[in-house]
């Protein structure tokens, strides 16, 4: 069974998405993670950002492995490092390659092959896993977005404006939504759920009983 989260940045995907898997017993994929190691290996590679065609022939003879909930670049684990703030603002280049978008869609076809996965990102729903079983669209008002990024960063030690991550949340949340292959936006089938006052396990709740619902044998009453 394949349960798709999809959604903007700031929504609470990852932390729902890796509870809920974890309570269901599913695995979890962070797609977001895939986009970004392969930003690292055309970083790494040396790739002018300028030729899509080169960008794509890179990405595809790059070994991007997900396990046990980390992301290894050419047997290397990068999950830590592709989380910095200069790797984020590259990501685009790379998440609006269709090139690139065709073999990530290939990549996470593979690893959903038989198993029993909740899975995040973009366009999980919509493109991806279309005939997944349940599938949700988490959403947040941009400010309670901003201020869940400012408490991360601030956790990690980091002490940014609001303003400039509402900026920069922005300009994200306008590619993300425009770019021509896999855009954001919410399956025709999937839940919305917003979850601006809401807790994480609150969501994961309600996650729950929406694939209880979805998946509850008919009642023979
Ligand atoms: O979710 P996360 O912020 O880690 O994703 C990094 C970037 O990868 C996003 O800004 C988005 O542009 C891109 N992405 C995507 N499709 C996905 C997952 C992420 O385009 N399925």
């Amino acid at each position: 069974m394949i349960v798709c989260i999809d959604g903007p940045a700031g929504a609470g995907k990852s932390t729902v998405a890796r509870l809920l898997a974890q309570e269901l017993g599913f695995e979890y994929l962070d797609t977001g993670a895939m986009y970004r190691a392969a930003t690292l290996g055309a970083l790494r590679h040396g790739v002018d950002w300028n030729q899509p065609e080169q960008l794509a022939q890179v990405v595809r003879g790059l070994q991007i492995h997900w396990a046990n909930q980390r992301i290894y670049l050419d047997g290397q684990d990068v999950t830590d490092q592709i989380r910095s703030p200069e790797l984020t603002a590259l990501v685009h280049h790379v998440a609006d390659n269709p090139q690139v978008r065709q073999w990530m869609v290939e990549l996470q076809r593979r690893i959903g092959q038989g198993r029993n996965l909740v899975t995040e990102g973009r366009d999980q729903g919509t493109v991806v896993f279309p005939q997944a079983e349940v599938k949700f669209f988490l959403t947040a008002s941009p400010e309670v977005r901003a201020q869940r990024r400012q408490e991360q960063l601030r956790q990690k030690g980091v002490e940014v404006p609001l303003e400039q991550i509402l900026r920069e949340q922005q300009q994200r949340d306008r590619r993300d939504s425009t770019r021509s292959v896999g855009p954001l936006v919410p399956a025709p089938d999937a839940i919305v759920i917003n979850t601006d006052h809401m807790t994480v396990e609150q969501v994961v709740e309600l996650l729950k009983q929406h694939i209880r619902s979805r998946t509850a044998p008919p009642s023979s009453a």
